[in-house]
């Protein structure tokens, strides 16, 4: 019962031993108490085994959010670098995150298919996705937007969808790199009638009512004399992360045991970092170039 020692180190450990007797009492009264039950109002959310986790998230009202702070209509590239930054973060600081893919005010990070981060628990997959990006998104705010104060917090809301194969993963993420091409013809277009053309939004929005994606690069091209080909790969095709083999400079400190003094030295290490692609990831092409992602024991 009794620690070993002498008489005196026996009294004064006293008092510590009865308050710690005391803890451990209560602690096993509170694990027991009548209260208990309420844990049975906790739902089940695990992830059905076997499927790709994927958290999208998306930034709340981020309309009025891009006004407030003066985005670049219609593409800010700060705002999707610091988007990127919170997404390499997320991916850095989060286990298990094999790829995620980015345009606007959203991300998505999938998951491995046998990751059990968390028992596979839906709520908290989001929640850390969500809590890492937002804190990453004011956290390094001021490296991006140097002349433009963060004026109020952002939110991201976040969701929860399982892909049973890699069919249907493909196809989630084509889906999401189909809908920033349509959204950023769209806004290229739009703005540049109103900046370049001096019409109005409702004007831009008539003149390009039932518009079909030629139309809308004839116009580009016709009147303004923009190939959209030729528009930043990052506006066209979002951000896509994966993991791959970074050389890093470092310098070391490395003092021979005769020297006092030591000398800096630049070291290279090689690491996995979460790297930014802007490239197709709908053709068949990307995933060929890269089967780690999808290799399940990878
Ligand atoms: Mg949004």
């Amino acid at each position: 019962m009794w620690p070993p020692g002498s008489f005196k180190v026996r009294y004064c450990l006293a008092p510590t031993y009865l308050a710690l007797r005391r803890c451990l009492r209560l602690g096993v009264l509170m694990a027991k108490s009548k209260f208990e039950y309420v844990r049975n109002f906790e739902a089940d959310d695990t992830c059905l085994p076997h499927c790709w986790v994927v958290v999208r998230l998306d930034g709340r009202s981020f309309h009025r959010f891009a006004e407030k702070h003066n985005f670049v209509k219609p593409n800010d590239s700060r705002a999707l670098h610091l988007m990127t930054k919170c997404a390499q973060t997320v991916m850095e600081e989060l286990e298990d995150i094999v790829i995620a893919y980015g345009q606007s005010d959203e991300y998505s990070f999938v998951f491995k298919q046998k990751s059990n981060w968390f028992k596979r628990r839906a709520s908290k997959f989001m929640t850390h996705v969500a809590s890492q990006f937002a804190s990453s998104y004011v956290f390094y705010w001021r490296d991006y937007f140097e002349d433009q104060p963060l004026l109020y917090p952002p939110g991201f809301d976040g969701r929860v969808v399982l892909y049973p194969s890699n069919q249907t993963l493909k196809d989630y993420l084509s889906w999401r790199q189909a809908d920033c091409h349509i959204n950023n013809l769209y806004n290229t277009v739009y703005w540049t009638l109103i900046q370049q053309s001096g019409l109005t939004p409702e004007q831009a929005q008539e003149r390009l009512k039932g518009t079909l994606a030629a139309d809308k690069n004839e116009i580009l091209f016709s009147q303004f004399n923009v190939n959209y080909n030729n528009e930043p790969p990052m506006y066209r095709k979002g951000t896509v992360l994966i993991w791959q083999k970074v050389d890093e400079v470092m310098t070391k400190e490395v003092k021979l045991p005769a020297e006092i003094e030591g000398k800096k030295m630049a070291v290279t290490r090689t690491r996995m970092r979460p790297v930014p692609l802007h490239c197709d990831i709908i053709g068949d092409a990307f995933w060929k170039e890269h089967p780690e992602i999808l290799d399940e024991n990878s």
